[in-house]
Parts: structure tokens; C-alpha cells; sequence
């Protein structure tokens, strides 16, 4: 029993218009499924979507599952043991979640895609991401506009990475990246000295750096003994981390070897320091504090039965349906714009990056 002098004080409150009273009860649990805290990335997404989700009244069960698929799973049948009334999932692997979104549609709890497709399931009602294919054109952009291309003459060499053949995603960025470089290999602008094109050839599993720097080693060892890689596509700045230092341990970026172009993708620190140094080119900014309020409102409009605002319900075919999408925008960020976009807009202190 409450004491008697809380209850009065509360009536009070509510009567006044005061405040939320003392035992306002939670709107439900939104379970979050997260892949990874070994980007920071993710974190910041856990941080960002908790943040939104409590502030409207709901309790939140966070939960990450290092990179590790049947971790991930358990933690989402746990999550709808304890009564999550909806999933929110970045999933590691996107197609290995059918059975467990079954038992969820069963549940009747309602599940949101977060960031990554999930795939092979009729049981995913909403999608909350960016717009991935044009992440890619960014990233590709970002590298032919630092070589001067379309109007240098060149050629020049390139590298191409690709992120994790279990992430949707990854797919969407490597075809928006080709929708720019294509036309360039084919008119001879451009040289995969490698050869080494398509997403079987140059994926990274789980976006793991160290596996994109040997892969780089490899290149290296193999195709520039006697040239210079001029740009590499990297579709994630734990990547490029892992490709400059590949390129930095021959000697690029000393001497007379020039350091070669880098892309990347969300704005990590560590890549942020790297452009202000003159080493990595670019990287996509993609805010989850927006990303986080798309999903927060998707969250409250199922549960109130509210029409969920999306903007896109043709592209994410997930293998058995279209699932209807929200898509924010990506934005560039280099050496020109890194302190406008990210310190200006309130993404990180000033003192975070230098
Ligand atoms: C996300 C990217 C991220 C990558 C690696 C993708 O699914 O969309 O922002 O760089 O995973 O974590």
C-alpha cells in the first residue's frame, strides 16, 4: 500500500495538472536487440533509442549480444518471455531470426527492423533506417570527387571492400558505391588492380577490421609491389581503420608515397581523428538520435494503434514481403565539414575529438 499522504499528493498533481503522478504506470517494455559494443556506433544507438523510449513513458530492455548470432537469439526469447509488447532488432545475421519472430507474431508483440533488414520472415512490421544504396553512392562519391573524377583523365588503381554478406545492408552500399564506380571501370578511369569485384570476393565478415587489414596486406603483397593503390573503398570506418594501417605499415603516407584515398561510414571517433590528420578521406554521418525518435514514434503508433509513418514501401523487399520503411538521410563528412556537422549539430563536445 502506498502511504495515504503520497496518494493525496498525487491526486493533487494530477488535479493541478502538475505533474505525471507518483505511480504512473509504464506504457510496456520495448525490448532492443543490439548487434555489437564493439562499434561505437551502437551504443550510441542503445544510449539514443533508451533515452526516447523511457522519456514516453516506457520501460526498456537493452541488450547486446557481441557479435554472436545464437546469443542474440536467446536474448530475444527472453526478451518476449518477460512480455516485451515490441522488438526492436538490429540483428547480427538478418536471415536466422524467422523461428524467434514467429514465436513473437504468436505473442502478438510487434517487431521493428532497426537499422538492418531482417530477412526470410513474414513477421517484420516496420523498417527504421537510411537510405542505404545512397550511403554507398556517398562513399563512392567521396572517392572519385578527391581523385578529381569523372574529368581526371587518370587511370587510377582501386580497391574495393565490401561490409558483412549477413547484413543486408552491406549489399545496398556496395551496389550504391558501383552505381558511381562501374561507369569508371568500364570507361578505364578506374583499375581494380586486384581484379577482385562483387560482394563474394570482397566482403569482410562481421565488418571485422582485422580481417580487412589482412585482406589489405594480401592486396598489397600481391598486385603493389611495383604500384601505388590510389583509393579504397571501405564501407565502414572500423574498416578503414583497418585498411590505412595496412597501407600505412608499406610506407603510404611517409616519404614519397602518397597516403591513398579511404572512405568509411559513421563518424566513429577514432575515424574523425584519422580525417583531421590527413589519413582517412571521408565518412558518412548517419545521426541515431534521429534514427532512435523514427523508431520511438514507430514504437508509439503500433501500440496506440496509430497510422506508422513511413516513407518508403517499395525498396526493402525482405525475401517475402516489402516491409514498410522509414529512410533518413546519410550526409559526408571530411576534412571541410567534420566540426560543422558533428560538433555543430550536437554529436559529439569539441573535446571528444581533439
Ligand atoms: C550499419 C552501418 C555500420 C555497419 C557495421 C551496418 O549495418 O548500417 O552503419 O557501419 O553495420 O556496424
Amino acid at each position: 500500500m502506498r502511504p495515504i499522504k503520497t496518494l493525496i499528493a498525487a491526486f493533487a498533481a494530477i488535479a493541478l495538472g502538475l505533474a505525471t503522478p507518483a505511480f504512473a504506470q509504464s506504457k510496456g517494455t520495448v525490448g532492443i536487440a543490439m548487434p555489437t559494443k564493439s562499434s561505437a556506433r551502437w551504443i550510441l544507438d542503445g544510449e539514443n533509442i533508451v533515452k526516447v523510449l523511457k522519456a514516453r513513458g516506457y520501460t526498456t530492455d537493452l541488450q547486446y549480444a557481441d557479435d554472436d548470432v545464437p546469443n542474440q537469439l536467446s536474448q530475444i526469447e527472453n526478451m518476449l518471455t518477460k512480455g516485451a509488447k515490441v522488438l526492436v532488432i538490429a540483428a547480427i545475421d538478418g536471415s536466422t531470426l524467422s523461428d524467434v519472430l514467429a514465436q513473437a507474431a504468436k505473442a502478438g508483440t510487434k517487431v521493428i527492423a532497426y537499422d538492418r533488414l531482417i530477412r526470410n520472415s513474414p513477421n517484420v512490421d516496420y523498417y527504421a533506417t537510411f537510405d542505404n544504396f545512397q550511403v554507398g553512392v556517398l562513399q563512392a562519391k567521396s572517392l572519385t570527387d578527391a581523385l578529381g573524377l569523372p574529368a581526371a583523365a587518370g587511370p587510377f588503381n582501386i580497391e574495393l571492400f565490401g561490409g558483412s554478406p549477413d547484413d543486408n545492408n552491406a549489399f545496398f552500399f556496395y551496389d550504391g558505391a558501383m552505381s558511381v564506380l562501374d561507369p569508371l571501370i568500364k570507361s578505364g578511369k578506374l583499375v581494380v588492380g586486384s581484379g577482385q569485384t562483387g560482394m563474394t570476393k570482397v566482403s569482410t565478415l562481421r565488418w571485422d577490421g582485422a580481417t580487412a587489414q589482412a585482406r589489405m596486406d594480401n592486396l598489397l603483397s600481391a598486385y603493389y609491389s611495383k604500384s601505388h593503390v590510389d583509393a579504397v573503398l571501405s564501407p565502414y570506418d572500423g574498416i578503414s581503420i583497418g585498411i590505412l594501417s595496412s597501407l600505412k605499415g608499406v610506407g603510404y603516407g611517409s616519404g614519397k608515397t602518397k597516403q591513398a584515398i579511404v572512405s568509411g561510414q559513421d563518424c566513429e571517433i577514432p575515424s574523425i581523428k584519422s580525417i583531421i590528420a590527413g589519413e582517412q578521406t571521408a565518412s558518412i554521418y548517419k545521426d541515431t538520435r534521429e534514427l532512435a525518435k523514427v523508431t520511438a514514434d514507430m514504437v508509439d503508433a503500433v501500440l496506440t494503434g496509430k497510422e506508422v509513418v513511413v516513407n518508403d514501401t517499395k525498396t526493402y523487399n525482405n525475401g517475402v514481403k516489402v516491409v514498410p520503411s522509414y529512410l533518413l538521410k546519410p550526409v559526408v563528412v571530411d576534412k571541410s565539414n567534420w566540426e560543422a556537422v558533428l560538433v555543430g549539430g550536437g554529436y559529439y563536445t569539441l573535446a571528444q575529438i581533439k
